[in-house]
């Protein structure tokens, strides 16, 4: 026998008896996300590799080292989007989405691709859902956006296991200055850093600070802090924020060190994050991103969202036990016989027809009696319903009640629809 073929490092399958998880937490998306007048898009998983590099930035991780890139047939550079809000802002202006300064709400949902070290909670091909708005500058829809989440949260029944982080990273104007402190600190410390943060030093101080070297923590603890030197104008932003949120009952913390891993955020930055997750505790990301759509040669439009990772979250789902109510078919067909099967399967025409909700399964396998019902069993079905010699000889079926474990009946199969009804209500 040849080989058999296993998937690749730090990319999953969702199985069947995992996906209702992801069917629940899609619907809920689905519903609030049309609740708050968000309209769906779908952008390509594949995109020229320069949208990347000029959106989230030459020196972060996921352009340095986590895309998934190469080169077309005709020269061409090509990468798996690691991210969606590039692609957004490039569909939004290859659209004329943000002509006349009309206020475009969109959420998307989909996989995304990064060559990280695959391990809990970290994937290489993962989902996210996301949510853009593009258009407005003020602060409110940053909370509107933030209430979204919050809502999403208690849909789920999360609300409890999740904690908001909200920092600051001011304007462009704002960080110029910031990062001349921050380099004559960074420099004070040089013999410190390690080699990543020495190269960034000199490219994109700023990302100092978001190292993943736990030995870095003490020097980034003691680096001076963005929102200490905000303008007038971008401390006044992040004010409004803090107070339609507490005005709207939400809960935060300011995280003075949250500065996130992609480049093209201003502003208004934060993190949900839960402590069920070990490492990876961040569910959801996000925050302002105003220069991109110039970064990426159109007009100055303002933008905002953020994005989940949805593995996380169905992770967090299952541990907690949210949703364990995996829908049960309705009714489990045992046929004995070729010629048992094939009224079987019109009598379940009949069934689906009748109401177009119920779940039936045939057993178009044949196998004895006894390993039907066992099937029948296994798979949680409310009700069997039996054909064999006797039954296709009357034009009736039996039904056997699986919850009640009640006895076997004879039903006319006239009568079948209404006697499941009866059962079902
Ligand atoms: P992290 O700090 O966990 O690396 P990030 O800052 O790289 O996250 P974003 O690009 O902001 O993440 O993505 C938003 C969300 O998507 C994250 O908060 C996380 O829940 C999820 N996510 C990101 N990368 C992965 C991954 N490799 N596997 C699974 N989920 C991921
Ligand atoms: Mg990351």
């Amino acid at each position: 026998m040849a080989q058999t073929i296993k998937s690749i490092k730090g990319v999953r399958d969702i199985l069947p008896d995992a996906v209702h998880h992801w069917h629940f937490l899609e619907q809920h998306v689905r519903e609030l996300t049309a609740a708050y007048g968000y309209r769906e898009m779908r952008t390509p998983l594949l995109e020229k590799t320069e949208l990347f590099k000029r959106s989230i930035g030459d020196v972060t991780d996921i352009v340095e080292k986590e895309m998934y890139s190469f080169e077309d047939r005709n020269g061409d550079l090509l990468s798996l989007r690691p991210e969606n809000t590039a692609s957004c802002v490039r569909a939004a202006i290859q659209h004329g989405l943000l002509t006349n300064n009309q206020v475009s709400r969109i959420w998307y949902v989909g996989p995304m691709f990064r060559r990280e070290n695959p391990q809990r909670g970290r994937y290489r091909q993962f989902s996210q859902v996301g949510a853009e708005v593009y258009g407005m500058a003020g602060p409110y829809i940053e909370a509107e956006l933030i209430l979204l989440s919050a809502r999403l949260w208690q849909r789920l029944g999360l609300t409890e296991h999740v904690a908001l982080q909200i920092n600051s990273l001011g304007s462009s104007e704002d960080r110029v200055r910031y990062r001349a402190i921050l380099v004559d600190y960074l420099t004070d410390h040089l013999s410190d850093l390690d080699d990543d943060s020495r190269r960034r030093l000199e490219t994109n101080p700023l990302r100092v600070l978001d190292t993943k070297n736990p030995q870095m923590k003490d020097i980034v603890g003691g680096a001076p802090q963005i929102i200490d030197h905000l303008e007038a104008e971008s401390a006044e932003h992040f004010a409004a924020l803090k107070e339609t949120l507490t005005t709207c009952k939400i809960n935060f913390e300011v995280n003075t060190r949250l500065v996130r891993g992609l480049d093209y955020y201003s502003h208004t930055v934060f993190e949900w994050v839960t402590g069920r997750l070990g490492a990876q505790g961040t569910v959801c990301a996000g925050g302002r991103y105003d220069g991109l759509t110039e970064q990426l040669g159109a007009r100055l439009t303002p933008g905002v969202g953020w994005a989940l990772g949805m593995d996380r979250l169905v992770e967090l789902i299952d541990e907690l036990g949210c949703n364990d109510t995996e829908p049960r078919p309705d009714v489990f067909m045992i046929l004995a016989g070729d010629k048992a099967i094939v009224r079987g399967l019109a009598v379940a025409e009949m069934l689906r027809e009748a109401e177009p909700h119920w779940t039936v399964i045939c057993n178009c396998g044949g196998g004895s009696m006894k390993s039907q019902f066992k099937k029948a069993d296994k798979s949680v079905a409310k009700v069997a319903v039996i054909i064999g010699e006797t039954e296709l000889e009357n034009g009736t079926v039996g039904l056997k009640n699986l919850r009640e474990k009640s006895d076997q009946q004879t039903v006319e199969e006239s009568r079948l629809i209404d006697t499941l009804r009866a059962i079902f209500v």
